[in-house]
């Protein structure tokens, strides 16, 4: 098909992230135009289900009014103004204050950024600076895991756990440590059961820090539910088997809740379904419904005393970003937060994952597919090539990819993460597009197993 003149614009000016750039002159950017509910619209007026809530982000879906207002009206009074040197701003407290009603574990004070990957580089900054301050400047690895995703600079690339985010990019930075991806699907031994699985898990988190030192060893990240390494949910009992051994050996448990926050799961945080115990959390994307960037650190009292003494010695707090806390997006989290507790997300989270899990579940039916999985509102379905032996498909026959591309033919757009196929539709949805967005899913499926056949 010929470029429209949006396509020809968009190649000629516009450098894509996670894209096969290579490609994308053949097959032509997909330019959307407006949304509205759980729908995207391209600039020809094509309709399509935003089953990903763009990149699982838009918990409130497109055009929400009372959002376009809350921004209107912070817009007109501050557009713009920062924390810096004891400057404040009424939105960034409203916020605070509601982030610490609703965290998954105590929080004294919240500390603003712009977005997740600047949550957790901060985070490992903060670890460093603790370390430091109690006297302990040995204590600075950390632990992530395989399939990890915690973002995209520096530091949270090389936490990141997918090789993508690494190669030639010099990565991952020499203090970070990749552990076990909690994947049972893939990762389990023949014959291996579930509990059997765990336990090799923390057995070999064990033997990672007593190999390392743990006097060497800061801080372990890690996402509820793991998310863009491909909708990977642990085994029950995950992580009430590693917490203890990182309790033990005094490392701190830094919760990802970018994806997983704000009712995804079906409770507030995804560290509350999974049964983690967090010491401090990251949170940015559903926090504003995207409408605006914004990201924060949940902090403990134990790292805001320390800030408050190092600041003593040192003469101040030497970090902090421009757009830290912006009126914009804190005004507009707090009527995103409102609007969630006045809908009752997580009973609504609730009450129709079982439609979601029904839908995802019935794809297993499917040749192409292998596993699948679901937790809340996010799931993903494995494309395999070889559901009895498990075998995937040759990674350079990009099927995931393909398949995707054939659910924005039916109109509908999902995520491939390699072969599996990811759900992630803005918390919104009903019953009946819940429905819809599965048929055109499965619709997308029976082209790809034409194609590959
Ligand atoms: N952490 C998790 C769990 C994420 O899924 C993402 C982004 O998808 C990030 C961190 C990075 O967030 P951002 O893209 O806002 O930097």
């Amino acid at each position: 098909m010929p470029l429209t003149n949006a396509q020809a614009r968009d190649l000629a000016a516009v450098v894509h992230p996670y894209t096969p750039l290579h490609k994308l002159r053949e097959v032509g950017p997909l330019v959307m135009g407006h949304g509205k509910g759980i729908y995207v619209y391209d600039t020809q007026g094509k309709e399509y289900i935003e089953g990903m809530a763009g990149l699982w982000c838009t918990g409130l879906g497109f055009g929400n009014e009372e959002l376009v207002d809350a921004a209107t009206e912070q817009m007109r009074k501050l557009p713009y103004y920062h924390l810096f040197g004891g400057k404040g701003m009424e939105p960034a407290v409203e916020l605070a204050e509601k982030l610490k009603e609703i965290a998954p574990c105590p929080v004294d004070k919240v500390l603003y950024c712009s977005s997740g990957s600047e949550a957790n580089d901060t985070q490992i900054k903060l670890a460093w600076y603790y370390n430091n301050a109690r006297g302990k400047p040995e204590k600075k690895k950390i632990i992530s895991r395989v399939k990890a995703y915690h973002g995209v600079t520096v530091m949270s690339a090389s936490l990141t756990g997918l090789p993508n985010n690494h190669r030639d990019f010099d990565l991952p930075v020499a203090s970070v440590r990749h552990t076990d991806c909690p994947q049972y699907y893939r990762f389990a031994t023949e014959g291996e059961s579930e509990a059997e699985f765990v336990a090799r898990l923390a057995a070999n988190l064990r033997s990672m820090i007593e190999t390392e030192g743990p006097e060497t060893i800061a801080a372990m990240i890690a996402e509820p539910v793991m998310g863009a390494g491909g909708v990977i949910i642990p085994p029950e009992g995950y992580f009430a088997a590693i917490q203890p051994i990182l309790e033990e050996h005094d490392i701190m448990l830094i919760d990802d809740e970018v994806i997983c926050g704000f009712g995804r799961t079906g409770n507030w945080f995804g560290a509350t379904t999974l049964g983690m115990k967090p010491h401090t959390v990251s949170v940015a994307k559903q926090m504003t419904s995207a409408y605006a960037p914004l990201g924060a650190l949940l902090l403990p009292a134990f790292i805001t005393d320390m800030l408050e003494q190092q600041s003593a010695k040192i003469g101040t707090f030497g970090h902090g970003f421009t757009y830290g806390g912006h009126p914009l997006g804190c005004a507009i989290a707090v009527k995103t937060l409102e609007i969630y507790q006045r809908m009752d997300i997580v009973g609504h989270v609730r009450r129709i994952a079982p439609l979601f899990e029904k839908r995802i579940k019935a794809l297993a039916d499917h040749p192409l597919v292998g596993n699948v999985r679901s937790v809340g509102l996010v799931g993903g379905a494995e494309l395999v090539a070889d559901k009895a032996t498990k075998r995937s498909f040759e990674p350079a026959k990009t099927v995931g990819a393909i398949v995707a591309r054939y659910g924005e033919a039916h109109g509908v757009i999902v995520r491939a993460i390699g072969d599996t196929i990811a759900f992630c539709p803005p918390m919104i949805i009903t019953e009946p597009e819940i429905d819809e967005m599965f048929d055109r899913v499965e619709k997308a499926l029976a082209d790809g197993e034409a194609h590959v056949a």
